[in-house]
């Protein structure tokens, strides 16, 4: 899934985590992305390896365990703790139910953009030569619906972020 959906799912989260600043809540959300980024550039992943320290399952769930405890500490609040860890766990759910994507996207395997032919799941459960999954919505819809199916997401995210920031600033 592409950065919008993933946002969107932040800024519905700002009212069960209102001492996390909203710019954290999103970073959060794509994270793992931000990680895959750096790796490529790194060279720890790439057309060999596929994406597993980014996007395997295991280590995202310790990046939001890591990032989980990280804001835990440094708003001195468990809830923000929960919630950020979750956020980062979300990128990893939307993927595997969007992933892979084959449309104007770029190929962690191939090291290419490719258009419309449907791609193999890649998101590995481990490391190297783990099995690999993903439903594949993004495999069947259009770049089109795929791109609406975001901004209606991210919309109503907006939605529950606005009434929040209403709500508060009535109450204060
Ligand atoms: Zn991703």
């Amino acid at each position: 899934m592409g950065p919008i959906g993933h946002f969107a799912v932040g800024l519905a989260a700002k009212p069960v985590a209102p001492k996390v600043p909203i710019f954290v809540l999103l970073v959060a959300t794509v994270i793992l992305d931000v990680l895959a980024i750096a790796f490529a550039f790194a060279g720890i992943e790439g057309v060999k390896t596929g994406i597993p320290w980014s996007h395997g399952l295991f280590m995202s769930v310790m990046w939001s365990v890591v990032a989980a405890l990280l804001a835990a500490r440094i708003y001195r609040d468990f809830r923000a703790g929960a919630v950020v860890g979750l956020l980062v766990l979300s990128h990893w759910v939307l993927d595997f139910v969007s992933h892979p994507i084959p449309f104007s996207s770029f190929s962690w395997h191939s090291w290419q953009w490719s258009f419309g032919h449907p791609l193999p799941p890649d998101l590995p459960l481990l490391f190297g030569g783990s099995p690999k999954v993903g439903l594949g919505l993004y495999n069947s819809i259009s770049a089109v619906e795929a791109t609406a199916l975001e901004l209606g997401m991210f919309l109503l995210g907006a939605a529950v972020y606005v009434r929040y920031i209403v709500r508060e600033r009535k109450t204060a």
